[in-house]
């Protein structure tokens, strides 16, 4: 049987194995292990073989694990569709949002975020493959976005996410990875000090890597088939 630490393990091999193949180190690419559907006694056992980061996309889900799990002081990731009746639960419980795509979102988790928590990490979900479902803001609307959200007393804006149309061809998956990095690179050129790139799943992280991905969300290629979602 191979165990989640065995799949763990070799995750980290193939975030390893790209980031030598394009020239980056290593350390360069977090993990976040996307422990969505799967039970506290999972992430428990990831923690022990030493993984810090764990991503959420339902609000119930994360806030019931991360109060199970609170003495192992872990890092949690708010990667779903945030409605802003949610906004006080994740700002209030989690360290980091991925999805913030509007403005009237950020201000809430800033509002809502507790005075005794740091500054609350988010990144804004782009919408880079132009499709009329995905979620994110777009391309032309991202910067005026990302000024606004800098500019929010209680969030630090550590740079973008994007969960592009999923293909098989490397080149494919390559090329909106590169449209994300591109405005980042812009968005730090205007002053953002943007330290994040989240890109890549378990199907592309390499592609994702190759173009500056410095976190990648993986839930498959670590947990296994989700029944659900
Ligand atoms: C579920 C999910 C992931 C993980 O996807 P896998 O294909 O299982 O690795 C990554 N990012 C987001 C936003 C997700 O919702």
């Amino acid at each position: 049987m191979i165990t989640l630490t065995a799949r763990l393990q070799a995750v980290l091999a193939r975030i390893a194995d790209a980031a030598r193949q394009y020239g980056r180190a290593a350390s360069d690419v977090r993990l976040l292990a996307v422990s969505k559907t799967w039970p506290t006694t999972s992430v428990a056992e990831l923690a022990a073989a030493g993984q810090r980061s764990f991503g959420e996309s339902y609000v119930q889900e994360g806030i019931d694990k991360i109060g199970r799990l609170r003495e192992l002081a872990l890092e949690w990731h708010f990667i779903g569709a945030l409605q802003a009746n949610k906004t006080r639960l994740v700002s209030e419980s989690f360290d980091w949002v991925h999805s913030v795509d509007r403005l009237r979102i950020a201000q809430r988790l800033s509002a809502s975020r507790p005075s005794s928590l740091p500054p609350l990490s988010v990144c804004l979900q782009v919408n880079v493959s132009g499709e009329a479902t995905k979620r994110g803001v777009s391309l032309a609307a991202a910067p005026d976005l990302a000024h606004a959200v800098a500019a929010l007393p209680r969030l630090r804006l550590r740079g973008l996410m994007a969960i592009p149309a999923p293909s098989d061809d490397f080149l494919d998956q390559r090329r909106p990875f590169r449209r994300l990095r591109e405005l980042s690179e812009h968005l730090q050129a205007e002053g953002l000090p943007f330290d994040t790139l989240s890109m890549g799943m378990s199907h592309d992280l390499e592609a994702a890597i190759a173009e500056g991905a410095t976190l990648v969300r993986v839930g498959t290629a670590i947990f296994g088939e989700r029944i659900t979602a």
